[in-house]
């Protein structure tokens, strides 16, 4: 009978959707690192960064520039973030002292990351741009004092 044969032929359907995947797990020759992956809104720009769990040094800035912004920013060292996809799409923007690079995409104008001012080595990275992030979990989080910026202090 007809509705027989559907029902049959949507419980494969459903089966066969649910059945979980086999991914491959690099090439074994590499170590494998945890991580996590980011991205400006549009999908356009896609960054990689080492993930244990929480991020690093969170914390916002109230320079005339980050306040306007107001993310809240992490930490990673410059050699530990790439950009998976995008490098193209990213602009940069420079002011003051023009020691801090901020990219954001061109697209859709949110910010991803930036090359820290107090610690060239370091990117900034934008939280709210990595999967799994609820905003909600870091409206705590503490401001550095931007305006008084070590780098301005004799
Ligand atoms: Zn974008």
């Amino acid at each position: 009978m007809a509705p027989h044969k559907l029902d049959i032929a949507l419980g494969d359907a459903i089966v066969s959707v649910g059945y979980p995947q086999e991914r491959p797990r690099g090439n074994g020759d590499q170590v494998m690192k945890n991580t996590t992956t980011g991205s400006c809104h549009c999908g356009a720009v896609k960054i990689e960064v080492p993930f244990d769990g929480a991020f690093k040094k969170l914390r916002r800035c109230d320079c005339s520039y980050c306040s306007r912004r107001w993310a809240v920013v992490a930490s990673v060292k410059v050699d530990d973030l790439t950009v998976l996809e995008g490098e193209d799409k990213l602009s940069l923007y420079q002011w003051g002292t023009g020691t801090a690079r901020h990219f954001f995409c061109s697209v859709c104008g949110i910010y991803t990351h930036h090359q820290r001012r107090s610690d060239p080595t370091e990117f900034g990275i934008n939280i709210a741009c990595f999967e799994g992030i609820n905003v909600r979990d870091f409206m705590g989080v503490g401001y550095e004092d931007g305006v008084n910026h070590p780098r301005d202090q004799k």
